[in-house]
């Protein structure tokens, strides 16, 4: 045999074996997909999906737990989208504050508007961007989180990111990222920058 025809037998095996896998993924339904790990990418990634989602015409909501820099470019760039509405933690959280209790009724408050984008069938996806800090300091228990994701709308989609996941939320969610961080322009002494950072 040739080696255009050995390429050619495994190509065709190969294309068997993924057309079967494709055949039998027939279930349409919302997905919950958890983005975690030290890397760069995960809030990124979640709104490039959500990109994808609004250019075929599905509402969409972000409600980032961390209040961060304002004016990120991304933000700027979907703010005005007429079927994305954006939400940031109230007085938010910020790696600068001393003030617990402060931080917990903001993680309550931006609790209370998930739970309402998680009853609203009319969101087809969701970005929880940081969620996953809240677990991490205890500012929300995980077992109402748990319970709204599961009774969501059937065709939800939910994003959650965060560089820790807690266990609960991994088990049930559908798809698993783990952004590994293999090098970062900042050890070498980059700025944060526009367009890249934020
Ligand atoms: P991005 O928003 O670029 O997708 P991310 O959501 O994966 O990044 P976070 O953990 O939310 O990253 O961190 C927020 C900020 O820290 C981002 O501006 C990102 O560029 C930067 N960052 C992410 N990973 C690293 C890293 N390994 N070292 C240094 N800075 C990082
Ligand atoms: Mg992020």
């Amino acid at each position: 045999m040739t080696e255009k025809q050995t390429h050619e037998q495994r190509m065709a095996r190969k294309k068997a074996v993924i057309d079967e896998r494709i055949a039998k993924a027939t279930e349409e339904r919302g997905v919950l997909i958890l983005l975690k790990g030290n890397g760069k990418g995960k809030s990124s990634s979640a709104l490039g999906t959500m990109a994808r989602c609004v250019g075929h015409g599905k509402k969409s909501a972000v409600l980032q737990f961390i209040k961060g820099r304002k004016e990120t470019g991304e933000f700027l760039f979907f703010r005005d989208h007429p079927l994305i509405d954006w939400y940031v933690m109230g007085h938010g959280f910020t790696w600068e504050t001393q003030d617990k209790q402060q931080d917990i009724e903001a993680a309550q408050q931006a609790w209370a508007k998930a739970v309402e984008l998680l009853q609203d069938p009319s969101y087809e996806m969701l970005v929880f961007d940081e969620m996953a800090y809240m677990f991490k300091y205890n500012y929300l228990p995980l077992e109402p989180v748990i319970e709204a994701l599961q009774n969501r709308p059937r065709n939800q989609h939910v994003m959650i990111t965060g560089r820790v996941m807690p266990q609960g939320l991994e088990d049930i969610a559908d798809t698993i990222s783990n952004i590994k961080d293999e090098r970062h322009a900042f050890r070498q002494g980059v700025t944060s920058q526009a367009g890249i950072e934020y």
